[in-house]
């Protein structure tokens, strides 16, 4: 059931600072709770034991901590672990934890579910529920972040926004669990470290730029011709190449940060030599890099991953080229957590 009362966690200091000098109370009281809510991660108002029994009790009365649940975790044999989150309200989504020797990665969720179409991707089957409110994509982070120091005694070191949703249909709230993250209230983690997958929303890449943020950019490319990128992303039809390309100069431009482009190639769909040198084109744009990453099927083999000579064709043309090109392995496939297999299956 939903509760009336307010989630807590989405004040800014400065509201909670406030909300205690109305009550009659210090504006100091606000920070100690803040640090509670967010560097202590306190999932209740009871664990605050410096705070006294009549504040907390105050609290109680006016706010809730709309914290999240993981419901389920499931271990790959590879190592990869995928969260299936419950919110406050009952809705489900999911976040990846994806180990390599050196490096853990949080994949995380911006949405429920997903507004874009991409044909080739699960959570496009879910349709857009809602978006994830700042908090709740924090909370995956943390969470993911405890099971790396517990199952590989480390801390979490990178993020990427690559889990259900589009990030950039939901900018604010990214924004503001992206802040969280960074600032030393909460992570104390570089913004270096972080990645926001898009699948290419001109307008609010513009808007990225301009607002001097400091993450890295990816890119869901796939194809760059627009005939072939409409068939398989259809909003690529509201968007097209020559808006996306002319917003990536501006990012440019603007942040000097390269940009990573993600590329699947598929049998009989991106894997001619026109689809290769439309590429090349592309990627004189900007500076930039192409993850080629292996196909996860979601179905009933309407997409196949293309050949091992023609993924071959695109490396030595890239690399030709100069262009750096990393061949990126599925990870978590045994429990649906690789790339486009996030759906809430379980
Ligand atoms: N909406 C964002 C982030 C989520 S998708 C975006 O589009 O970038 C994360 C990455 O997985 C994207 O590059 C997406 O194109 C890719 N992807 C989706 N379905 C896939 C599948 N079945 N196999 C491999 N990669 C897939």
């Amino acid at each position: 059931m939903k509760s009336k009362k307010k989630d807590i966690r989405a004040l800014t200091k400065e509201q909670l600072r406030k909300f205690f000098v109305e009550s009659g109370d210090k504006a100091f009281r606000g920070n100690q709770v803040y640090e509670w809510l967010w560097s202590k991660g306190a999932h209740s108002f009871e664990s605050m034991t410096n705070i006294s029994k009549a504040t907390r009790q105050l609290l109680e009365d006016n706010f809730v901590i709309n914290h999240i649940r993981v419901d389920q975790m499931q271990r790959s044999t590879d190592g990869t672990i995928k969260n299936a989150v419950r919110l406050h309200d009952g809705l489900v989504v999911e976040s990846v934890l994806i180990p390599t020797p050196t490096r853990t990665t949080a994949c995380v969720s911006s949405q429920v579910g997903c507004s874009l179409d991409c044909r080739f991707c699960a959570t496009s089957r879910l349709k857009r529920m809602r978006n994830l409110n700042p908090d709740e994509i924090y909370d995956q982070v943390v969470a993911i972040d405890n099971e790396s120091r517990l199952y590989h005694n480390r801390p979490l070191s990178n993020i990427v926004f690559m889990g259900m949703g589009e990030p950039l249909m939901n900018y604010n709230n990214v924004i503001k669990a992206i802040d969280k993250i960074t600032s030393l209230e909460g992570l104390g983690m570089s913004p270096k470290r972080i990645t926001v997958s898009t699948s290419g929303v001109p307008k609010i890449i513009k808007k990225m730029a301009d607002d001097e943020v400091r993450f890295k950019l990816a890119v869901s490319l796939h194809s760059a011709i627009d005939e072939v990128r409409t068939g398989i992303m259809p909003f690529n039809e509201n968007f097209p190449l020559t808006d996306l390309k002319e917003a990536l100069e501006y990012w440019y431009e603007k942040t000097r940060s390269r940009i990573t482009y993600e590329y699947v190639v598929w049998k009989g769909i991106n894997d001619r030599k026109e689809d290769i040198n439309a590429l090349l084109k592309f990627c004189s744009y900007v500076p930039c890099k192409v993850n080629l990453i292996e196909y996860n099927p979601i179905d009933d083999g309407e997409f196949q991953q293309a050949s091992d000579s023609a993924i071959e064709q695109y490396i030595s043309a890239l690399e030709s080229r100069g262009f750096v090109v990393n061949v990126r392995r599925s990870r978590g496939k045994d429990i649906d957590a690789a790339c486009g297999q996030l759906a809430n299956k379980s």
